[in-house]
């Protein structure tokens, strides 16, 4: 055995500590929903690398958490026998910042957005959520395929150091020991733990055990707290909405319901099952503009949990969307490379994106208060999938809502079907401005003339629209057309009136030309306006004047 060492946390683990503890003192209880989270990703973990070492899982054989407390100690355990921690593994773990999300989180939590408890699992640093209820937290941890001396202790205040010591433990996995503050009893109780475990954790797919007590006494028996199965696996008509909500709570570590989901199994040549939900709120990732390695759909390989695997299943434009994938088919020793080359993994991943447009459009058209939710908080993730998904460009235009002329102020519900349906006998094309605001689209001298002739403009102000309507380009062979570029559509007896007075206007046409020179392409006689007396315009293969100075901006 080697003497204790003391470390100190790098500082940003500091900043992190101390930051977590203060932003869920009203969530304290959810250190155990995240306790159990790493609990069971470590028995995942195991059961993964048993698959080429079946030795790994001597012993002790089924997987479980145990969950149990000492009132003497005031201490509460979580422990499980999953795949456990080297010494270096617990450094590089629990006392360094080993992932980009901790930086995120400090970013996001001392910017102008307000610490919130809802975020801390989707961050990768629930472990820290201990120190929230505890002022000692031991670690004691010893790696599957580690001999019984090489276990490890880890033991922190949390208040910038820790210690280290080899010690020698008989079980493979990990225990968490918290040693509660002092006014933190109410975790000391049976009735409470348990409650917590079903709240939060009923769907997490081992057991959860506590001790079984007689008379204020263990019994050295234990009973399992949780349903402890895979819920995606159980037939529909067994699911009830309240348990698809609480999986979807502790698989996407949200505090609030799940705004729907579908779930399929598809047997065949190639048999998987899929449960997918779409968020009622952007979970972080998709708030930081999902830059990192995205989080949320976990590839399961005949019940085994292989890795978290969103880039691989879904595209981009439907990052938001959390959730299970269970393949029969694929070899259990898949690594990601092979993932990216699969063929069977394209299909499955073809099959995850139809179905989620397949729940967005049943929203679309049966349930408008959700969908409405929807398009406020993903619509215009959604948009991206007109430049990244061609193939089902069709079906996301479709999705798409706008606010417009003729709808209700900045409000953008609007789809390019009911523009469409509005547009005047003879008019080809769907009109829409982009500005930087609704107000500056919607006050526009551009819309001028479409207001006079009653052409109806769809107001977009969106930062991704001008980029979007570019690669859309059109809609039910309806060109999209941007108002401020080219000519304007004019009738007969109108194209007259303006060539008439453009000859009349020449001799002022040309003194304007000789004043503004090189700053304007041209100067020309307009129907484009009806109050103001003149405006810029743009030809059709000129820039937005706003997507000019994003440019510009960006240094472009
Ligand atoms: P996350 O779970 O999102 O990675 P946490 O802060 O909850 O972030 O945990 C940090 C890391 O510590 C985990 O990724 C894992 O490597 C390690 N860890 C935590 N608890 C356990 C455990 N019970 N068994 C094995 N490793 C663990
Ligand atoms: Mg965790």
């Amino acid at each position: 055995m080697t003497a204790t060492e003391t470390r100190k946390f790098e500082a940003e683990v500091a900043q992190v500590l101390h930051l977590v503890t203060h932003s869920l003192y009203s969530h304290k209880e959810i250190f155990l929903r995240e306790l159990v989270s790493n609990a069971s990703d470590a028995c995942d973990k195991l059961r993964f690398e048993a698959l080429g070492k079946p030795e790994l899982l001597a012993g002790e054989g089924e997987l479980h958490i145990d969950v149990s407390w000492d009132e003497a100690a005031r201490t509460v355990t979580v422990r499980d026998n999953g795949i456990g921690m080297t010494r270096d593994e617990v450094v590089a773990n629990i006392g360094t910042i080993a992932s980009s999300g901790t930086r995120r989180f400090l970013e996001a939590m001392s910017g102008e957005q307000k610490a919130d408890a809802r975020l801390i699992g989707q961050f990768g640093v629930g472990f820290y959520s201990a120190f929230v209820v505890a002022d000692k937290v031991t670690v004691l941890t010893r790696r599957a395929d580690a001999p019984a001396g090489e276990g490890v202790k880890w033991e922190s205040d949390g208040k910038g150091e820790y210690a280290l010591e080899q010690v020698e433990l008989a079980e493979r996995g990990t225990a968490v020991v918290l040693h509660l503050k002092a006014d933190e009893d109410e975790f000391l109780k049976a009735w409470q733990l348990k409650s917590l475990i079903r709240k939060y954790s009923d769907h997490v797919a081992f057991p959860i055990r506590v001790p079984v007590e007689k008379d204020g006494k263990a019994t050295g028996e234990w009973e399992t707290v949780n349903d402890a199965s895979a819920l995606w696996t159980k037939p529909k008509s067994e699911i009830s909405d309240a348990d698809y909500q609480g999986f979807y709570k502790s698989l996407g570590h949200d505090f609030n319901d799940a705004l729907a989901w579908t779930h399929n199994r598809v047997e065949g040549s190639q048999s998987f099952t899929t449960l997918l939900y779409i968020p009622a709120q952007p979970p972080f990732d998709l708030m930081m503009g999902g830059r990192d390695e995205r989080k949320g759909l976990k590839l399961y390989i005949k019940r085994v949990f292989i890795m978290d695997a969103a880039e691989e299943l879904l595209p981009n434009y439907l990052r938001f969307v959390r959730g299970v994938v269970d393949a029969d088919d694929l070899p259990l020793n898949v690594s990601r490379e092979i993932l990216q080359h699969n063929r069977q993994l394209e299909r499955i991943r073809a099959a995850c994106v139809k179905r989620v447009l397949d729940l967005i459009e049943k929203l679309a058209k049966d349930e408008p208060e959700k969908f409405a939710t929807f398009c406020k908080a993903f619509g215009n993730t959604l948009k991206e999938g007109i430049s990244e998904d061609a193939s089902n460009r069709d079906r996301i235009a479709r999705l798409l809502r706008f606010a417009s002329t003729r709808g209700e102020g900045a409000q953008q519900n609007v789809s390019l079907d009911d523009y469409i349906g509005r547009m005047a006998v003879g008019q080809d094309a769907i009109w829409f401005i982009t500005a930087d605001s609704y107000a500056a689209a919607a006050g526009s001298p551009q819309l001028e003339a479409f207001r006079a002739k009653g052409i109806e403009v769809l107001l977009m102000f969106d930062r991704i629209d001008e980029w979007m309507v570019g690669y859309l380009g059109e809609y039910e062979g309806k060109k999209l057309r941007n108002v401020a570029k080219g000519e304007l559509p004019l009738d007969e007896a109108e194209k007259k009136q303006q060539e008439e007075a453009a000859k009349e206007a020449e001799p002022l046409l040309k003194r304007l030309k000789e004043l503004l020179g090189d700053r304007v392409g041209d100067v020309k006689v307009s129907a484009r306006l009806t109050d103001s007396p003149s405006c810029l315009a743009l030809s059709d293969y000129e820039m937005a004047p706003h997507l000019a100075r994003l440019l510009r901006e960006a240094g472009q």
